[in-house]
């Protein structure tokens, strides 16, 4: 049975990835995963190069070190996030359900999205945690629903259950209606699988 779920927040709750390379330069919009090239897998420093973002980086903390505080903190509300959200609530109950996010290597990072908590779920900032090893959380009673593959694959050999929320750089982007996929397997862990 599920009792808890952790919900991710970049690209789940937010438009994060296409935020950040509109950021450094590419013409992209926030919320149209369309331009980036499921070829690329979940790299946002070659997405950079490919999209033509007119800088050069040496590393990933190269990258983003040139974030500050306030990008993080403004990263737009996904059309899934308040959705989400509730329907979490329904099944679990509010105290149940928790955001879980990966920062990067940077002060910034943790300050911003601390921010964005505070402005978008201010009833959810007691149960926010911001680190990386996400299967820590993971048991026969969590869910997680994130959009990246490594960790929904390290939360479910941890014994955790998984939903992948469709993205370009993922397995189940043939599902073109993200939340509506994500709905169906909600419901199915919390009506059927939560049932066995
Ligand atoms: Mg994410």
């Amino acid at each position: 049975m599920i009792t808890k779920i952790f919900v991710d927040m970049d690209d789940v709750l937010n438009y994060f990835t296409m935020s950040a390379l509109r950021y450094i330069g590419c013409d992209v919009e926030p919320w149209n995963y369309g331009a980036y090239n499921p070829v690329w897998g979940w790299n946002i420093l070659h997405a950079s190069q490919e999209l033509k973002c007119g800088k050069s980086f040496m590393d990933y903390d190269d990258f983003w070190k040139r974030f500050p505080r306030s990008f993080w903190a403004s990263v737009p509300v996904s059309n899934m996030c308040y959705p989400l959200l509730e329907l979490c609530d329904k099944y679990v109950g509010h105290d149940n359900v928790a955001i879980l996010t990966r920062p990067t290597n940077f002060a910034n990072c943790y300050a911003g999205k601390f921010d964005w908590i505070e402005r978008h779920i201010p009833d959810r900032i007691k149960n926010c945690f911001i680190g990386g090893s996400k299967h820590l959380c993971a048991n026969h009673e969590s869910l997680l629903i994130d959009d990246n593959e490594e960790n929904v694959n390290l939360f479910g050999d941890n014994g955790g259950h998984t939903i992948l929320v469709p993205r370009p750089w993922n397995r189940n982007y043939i599902h073109f209606d993200s939340f509506g996929e994500v709905k169906k397997c909600l419901s199915y862990y919390v009506f059927k699988k939560g049932n066995q």
